[in-house]
């Protein structure tokens, strides 16, 4: 039984030369062993290519022939599939993988021969969902039951909860010293492949690059070993993510387990795509998955999925870190949005100015938001605790109507606010998602209404300096970009998340090469 998570990459060139070329740049990223997809190989002549593929290879091999009916690329019979598969054995391939559905034959085929270094793994792919715990148990029972060295279970996850009916079966197969490699496709079962080591998983795939993929939801091994650590995840390794839908594009994973190894905090976080947020948080209820980011859409309904909320998270109705206590496992939600957006503008005022702490340089200034969302509550709420007069403008006024009602400030439609200069000096936050990649020609307020800000802040951090931040800043305005929002949110959360105070200068070392 392996000791830890191997880390596997599929190689699913077309030509036996561009695997081999493959398999050299897996060994010098890592890798403890490659998948040699047969069935990837154009114009295969087993007994040529094997021995070339085979002879020197320069990792460890798990040979793998899948036929179509199987979610490969393989179209003709058994046995010539198989007779491939034995020579692969007799060559010395270390693993040869075998579907559940054909595996006694083969199992019979080679009369039961294995050598002695030789692993069967027998596998069951399913492309449409994830079945129950009692099935997947059963499914493992079957396939030991045909002679698999190892176990080989890949499912597809409908929703992020299938994944730890995954861990389940896993953990259950370590304690009986069964190797298993359990693996959920798609992007929704993404930390199945990551958290393999935590659980016990036997191997996991990455890939060499994001287009070199075998099977949906594969990371690539760069970042299974330079953003997830995965050499250094184990059975204690906290569990911490960030929710959201779509959560792709975050760069939270970077950042904070860069920070986590910094300090050697024994800690890892994932991209977690929820649908149902309530669902995701009763499912993954232990100790173990100890804090989250949250972000669009969950961070409103991430104020009644908590235990207990934060005054000022309750006040401006959006929660974007959730903690569970570790004294009674209760969900703590708090806005770490609220200060890092407030502070940065604070500090974008004072520049070079002496600070003084005591007065905030927002008193009595008219602070205008755009957008009423979360980022905007936010930003709101924050400006008005510091004194200024608050002023929301958005698409839907009736949003602009309620959050003004709900703090005591102003609301304008989108269209008001082009004409709307009641004074200079005045400050504009963003908080809108226009301007943001791909569209970044978008603007949410014309060059000419810019005139009026003293200071103009950005919530969008994609682009670092959007088109608003350059037109601000040709106005003559001081500008302040979502990305100092985005490292002071994510400073806050990493002292909730650790207890430990935040490497400042590390992630904005991180935050500025992104
Ligand atoms: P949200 O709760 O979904 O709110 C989105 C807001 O944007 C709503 O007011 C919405 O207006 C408005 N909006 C969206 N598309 C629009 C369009 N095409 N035209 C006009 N208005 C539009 O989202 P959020 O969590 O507040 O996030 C908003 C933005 O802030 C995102 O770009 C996010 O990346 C950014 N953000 C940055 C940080 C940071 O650290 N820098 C942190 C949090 C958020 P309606 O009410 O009419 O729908």
């Amino acid at each position: 039984m392996a000791t830890r998570t191997l880390l596997c990459v599929p190689l699913v060139a077309k030509t036996v030369e561009e695997m081999l070329s493959d398999m050299a740049e897996a060994k010098a990223k890592g890798a403890d062993l490659v998948e040699i997809r047969l069935d990837h190989l154009t114009a295969f002549n087993p007994q040529r290519d094997l021995d070339i593929l085979l002879r020197d290879r320069s990792l460890p091999a798990l040979v793998t022939y899948r036929p179509k009916w199987e979610g490969g690329e393989y179209e003709g019979d058994d046995e010539p599939r198989f007779e491939a598969l034995r020579l692969a054995i007799q060559l010395g391939a270390e693993y040869v993988d075998i579907e559940l559905k054909v595996a006694e034959n083969f199992v019979n085929y080679i009369s039961g021969q294995k050598p002695e270094n030789f692993n069967l793994i027998v596998s069951s792919h399913n492309y449409q969902s994830t079945p129950s715990t009692e099935e997947l148990g059963s499914l493992v029972a079957r396939i030991q039951a045909v002679g698999a060295d190892i176990v080989k279970i890949a499912t597809t996850a409908v929703d992020i909860a299938d994944v730890a009916r995954m861990f389940q079966v896993i953990v259950h197969c370590q304690e009986r010293q069964v190797p298993m490699i359990g693996l959920v496709m798609s992007e929704r079962g993404v930390i199945s492949r990551v958290l393999c080591p935590k659980f016990g998983g036997y191997l996991t795939f990455g890939t060499l690059d994001a287009g070199k993929t075998s099977a949906p939801g594969q990371p690539t091994i760069s970042d299974l070993l330079n953003v997830y650590n995965i050499r250094q995840i184990g059975p204690d390794t906290k569990v911490f993510g960030i929710i959201g839908k779509p959560v792709g594009h975050s760069k939270g994973p970077i950042l904070h387990n860069e920070a986590f190894k910094s300090i050697g905090f024994n800690a890892v976080y994932v991209p977690l795509l929820v649908d149902d947020l309530a669902t995701f948080l009763s499912t993954y209820s232990s100790p173990d998955f100890a804090g989250f980011s949250c972000t669009i859409p969950h961070k409103e309904a991430a104020v009644v999925c908590c235990d207990e909320v934060d005054p000022i998270a309750k006040a401006i109705g959006a929660v974007n870190t959730i903690i569970k206590r570790p004294a009674d496992g209760r969900l703590v939600g708090y806005n770490t949005d609220y200060v890092g957006a407030i502070s940065a503008v604070e500090d974008g005022i004072r520049g070079s100015q002496l600070k003084d702490a005591t007065v905030s340089p927002l008193a009595g200034k008219t602070f205008v938001v755009i957008g009423a969302g979360g980022a905007g509550k936010a930003l709101a709420y924050g400006a008005k605790e510091k004194g200024a007069k608050v002023v929301i403008a958005n698409r839907t006024y009736e949003r602009a109507k309620e959050l003004a009602n709900l703090i005591g400030g102003h609301a304008l439609t989108l269209a008001e606010l082009e004409n709307f200069h009641p004074e200079e000096g005045m400050i504009l936050a963003n908080t809108t998602s226009i301007g943001m990649q791909p569209r970044v020609n978008d603007t949410p307020l014309s060059k000419q209404a810019l005139k009026s800000y003293a200071l103009v802040f950005d919530a969008v951090y994609t682009p670092k300096v959007t088109r608003l931040l350059r037109e601000a800043e040709e106005s003559g305005a001081i500008v302040v970009s979502g990305l100092e929002m985005f490292i002071r949110q994510a400073m806050g959360q990493f002292e909730m998340f650790t207890g430990l105070i935040a490497p400042e200068s590390l992630m904005r070392h991180i935050v500025s090469s992104l």
